[in-house]
């Protein structure tokens, strides 16, 4: 792009590490976390033509230290002056774009979630309706959708591990009676419980990241995980604390094959009960969310641009990527879950990719079951089946 503000200061726009060697891309990834950042370039902006000459010279060294501040990686400054040149010109609607970048940095993306980046997407609106033929509308809005993709997506596969782990202190909890400490995610170096209903709050946001700039892989993977038994048969409360409590008393009871007197038969009890499907997650204890009207209402959105899109059949999703999950031991592992997203949003757009998917349900259950019982062939399956996949899968999905 001509006159491009380079930047001096990134950081990762999922888990907020510091990252290098960006000068002169569009894109970056992240040697921590492995998501990639699109970089948000300052946005060159265009005097006001309503402003006086003094007040010309006031908005111009506005700007100056706006974008110095931006360049250096210091969006509370850049937002503070941004605010400022807007007093002088509520009309610009570059300078919106810019405050919507820096309120993309100033916030987590924690917050982003739980405020379903409401701010962003009104500087966003104002400087579209200021200016609907902007040259710089629409990368500026497509790059802030796409962090704000893989962002979301990033604390998604955190937040459904952590829900993993959630249930099953509280398992631990009741059996022994003693306080074990709850986990909790870390972000960006912050100690953050999360609350049920985020889960879902992170699901709309991958909407409201297509209303920004529409994507369908954004809302392909949403309807992916919608077609997950999880969420659309969830589990009641009720159900949820039964199931619990009635594990708890075996376990109090000595029934099971579990003490726990020492870490390592924790460890042996987190491992059997992962094996053993107890944690069945309080993932949709949110009772406002209806999983599968918003799926039909995903498709619907998807098929306005692709009408040949073909969801999975909730019946097919069942079926997990089993040499996958087999091999990593876990339907939610990350691996198994970026190879779900493969599936749904490039292979099965492609008729040989149906054609292969089909085969692979018929056949491919046996090797996994073998897989699933043998450590060693756990091994060889991740080393030289899973593992290239995987690596293939990034390459082509451009991650
Ligand atoms: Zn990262």
């Amino acid at each position: 792009m001509e006159n491009r503000i380079e930047l001096l200061s990134l950081k990762c726009a999922s888990c907020g590490a510091g990252l290098s060697n960006f000068q002169n891309k569009n894109d970056v990834k992240c040697d921590f976390c492995n998501s990639v950042t699109r970089i948000l370039y300052p946005v060159k902006v265009l005097s006001s033509s309503n402003a006086t000459v003094a007040e010309t010279a006031k908005f111009d060294n506005l700007i100056s230290i706006m974008e110095k501040s931006m360049v250096a990686g210091n969006y509370k400054e850049a937002y503070d002056y941004c605010n400022k040149a807007l007093e002088i010109a509520p009309d610009s609607a570059t300078l919106w774009e810019n405050k919507a970048i820096c309120c993309f940095w100033n916030k987590s993306m924690f917050e982003h979630i739980s405020n379903q980046a409401a701010e962003i997407v009104a500087y966003l609106n104002t400087s579209k309706s200021i200016d609907p033929n902007s040259t710089t509308y629409d990368n500026t809005s497509s790059s802030i959708a796409n962090n704000l993709f893989y962002g979301s997506l990033f604390l998604y596969k955190a937040t459904k591990t952590y829900y993993n782990q959630d249930t099953l202190s509280k398992v631990l909890d009741m059996a022994n009676n003693t306080k074990i400490k709850p986990l909790s995610l870390n972000i960006s170096g912050e100690e953050i419980n999360i609350p049920p209903n985020y889960i879902v709050k992170i699901m709309r946001l991958f909407e409201i990241c297509y209303n920004i700039n529409p994507q369908t892989e954004y809302l392909k993977f949403a309807v992916s995980e919608l077609s997950t038994k999880r969420w659309i048969k969830p589990n009641t409360p009720m159900d949820v604390q039964k199931k619990t409590q009635a594990k708890a008393k075996a376990i109090r009871e000595g029934r099971g094959p579990f003490k726990f007197n020492t870490y390592s038969e924790i460890q042996q009890i987190k491992k059997n009960y992962s094996t053993a499907k107890i944690i069945n997650t309080e993932f949709s204890l949110n009772n406002n969310f209806d999983a599968i009207s918003t799926r039909n209402n995903y498709i619907q959105q998807i098929k306005t641009i692709e009408p040949n899109y073909q969801p999975l059949t909730l019946e097919i999703q069942k079926k997990p990527c089993f040499i996958a999950t087999a091999t990593m031991g876990d339907y939610d592992h990350p691996i198994v879950m970026e190879l779900r997203l493969f599936r749904d949003t490039w292979l099965l757009n492609r008729s040989w990719g149906k054609l292969f998917i089909k085969f692979y349900y018929r056949f491919g259950n046996f090797p996994a079951i073998l897989i699933s019982k043998n450590r060693f062939l756990k091994k060889i399956s991740y080393l030289f089946i899973v593992s290239p996949i995987h690596k293939i899968s990034r390459f082509l999905l451009k991650r």
